[in-house]
């Protein structure tokens, strides 16, 4: 493509943001599956070690099939969109092993002991425990409230001056509330705190939180971005590209949690069918959130496409589709959800989410099984919740699965 052809279209970006300009013709990105990289003369190891693309050198640093993928998720995260000047927006992505990794990286590359990290009390469990047990650690002060209540987030950050950080997850687990990314930011950049956005659940086909001046986005690209959950991987953007190349890459570098060739393939052929699949996911989903509202056997369903969720609104401007999570609660607690997840047919029992096909879980045996019941209901994790990733398989077959394991109630 010459530098004048634009593309207009998400997919077209998804597809051919990395090219094919390797060695041998291939037409996708290798699997450079290699430690290390050659230097034919000692000026040229000088020189890659003095450049800015640090990617050809030792694959901690970066590694070529590592940036096809960063460069496709940074186009998708700032397609259509333009930064102060009014030129298209410029990102740098860096690739983790682990939405996990990408996390550290994203904390500890931006606070220091003394600092105090603000976020909602919604949050994905690992990135609660990482605030919690490891950033503690460090010194790191952590604040949470209700962000949906817009007061709390002014009046936190007006009464404490050591807020460096402001961090959003939305949609969040496990009863889809979401965050007002434009207001909470709003408030933020007063202050001239960095706002950073967990953009998991949206992907950036529904939600592209750098439209409304936020630092970073980080990713899990395990769950939607991958989408056939064929690897762990996870991703940091940013808009500051020199802090992004220097401080950011330094501190990921030196933490080691740096993704592998083969993770990252796979993530770059997942990408290409992100719009059709979200498309999919999102138009099932709202066709079983319709169903279980509808169905006696459930008490009520968590679903931002529905206009009883309370943050109904806020998702309608901040997303393209209300996304493909839900949650929802049977009546008959505890054992009414045990009893319907083992009668699925065809809906996998899994944890994890974003996969091509339908994955079902009941939080209060599974993934706070371990967590006091008192705590967990104060997340809104009650004894008969049932939380879904809604996959792309034919509607009819979700619909006849979900409607034969609630028989019993
Ligand atoms: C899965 C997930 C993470 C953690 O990512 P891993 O790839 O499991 O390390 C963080 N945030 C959200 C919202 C997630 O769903």
């Amino acid at each position: 493509m010459s530098e004048t052809f634009n593309l207009t279209g998400i997919s077209s970006v998804a597809m051919h943001t990395a090219g094919h300009n390797n060695a041998e013709h291939a037409h996708l990105t290798p699997i450079y599956a290699t430690s290390t990289f050659t230097f034919d003369t000692a000026q040229e190891g000088m020189e890659r070690f003095l450049g800015s693309d640090k990617t050809r050198i030792y694959s901690r640093w970066g590694n070529p099939t590592f940036t096809a993928a960063e460069e496709t998720i940074a186009a998708l995260e700032a397609f259509g969109l333009k930064d102060e000047q009014g030129n298209p927006l410029q990102l740098k992505a860096l690739l983790h092993a682990s939405g996990q990794a990408a996390m550290a990286t994203l904390f500890l590359s931006n606070l220091k002991a003394g600092d105090t990290v603000l976020s909602h009390y919604s949050l994905y469990g690992g990135t609660y425990e990482l605030m919690h047990k490891v950033l503690g650690q460090t010194g790191v002060n952590i604040r949470i409230v209700d962000m949906r209540d817009l007061n709390e987030v002014v009046d936190a950050i007006k009464k404490d001056s050591t807020i460096k950080l402001v961090h959003i997850e939305t949609p969040a687990n496990p009863t889809i509330q979401c965050v007002d990314i434009e207001a909470v930011t709003r408030i933020a950049k007063e202050k001239n705190l960095l706002v950073s956005v967990d953009n998991t659940f949206a992907s950036p086909y529904l939600q592209q939180p750098f439209k409304y001046g936020v630092d970073f986005v980080f990713h899990s690209t395990t769950k939607f971005l991958n989408g056939h959950g064929t690897a762990i991987g996870g991703v940091l953007l940013g808009k500051d590209l020199e802090k992004m190349k220097t401080n950011v890459w330094k501190w990921h570098v030196l933490l080691g949690g740096n993704s592998n060739p083969f993770d990252a393939f796979l993530l770059s052929q997942g990408l290409k069918t992100l719009e059709l699949r979200m498309e999919r996911h999102c138009a099932n989903a709202m066709e079983v959130a319709r169903f279980l509202a509808a169905h006696p056997g459930v008490a009520h369903v968590n679903y931002t496409g529905l206009t009883s969720h309370p943050d109904y609104a806020v998702s309608q401007k901040q997303m393209k589709h209300p996304g493909a999570l839900m949650s929802y609660e049977l009546k008959g607690g505890i054992e009414a959800g045990k009893q319907f997840i083992d009668r699925l047919q065809m809906c996998v029992r899994a944890v994890s989410l974003g996969t091509v096909d339908t994955l079902i879980s009941h939080p209060a045996s599974m993934s706070h099984v371990g967590v006091a019941r008192e705590e967990r209901l104060k997340y809104g994790i009650t004894d008969g919740l049932i939380r879904m990733s809604v996959g792309i398989e034919n509607i009819a077959d979700i619909l006849n699965d979900l409607d034969q394991a609630l028989k019993l109630h």
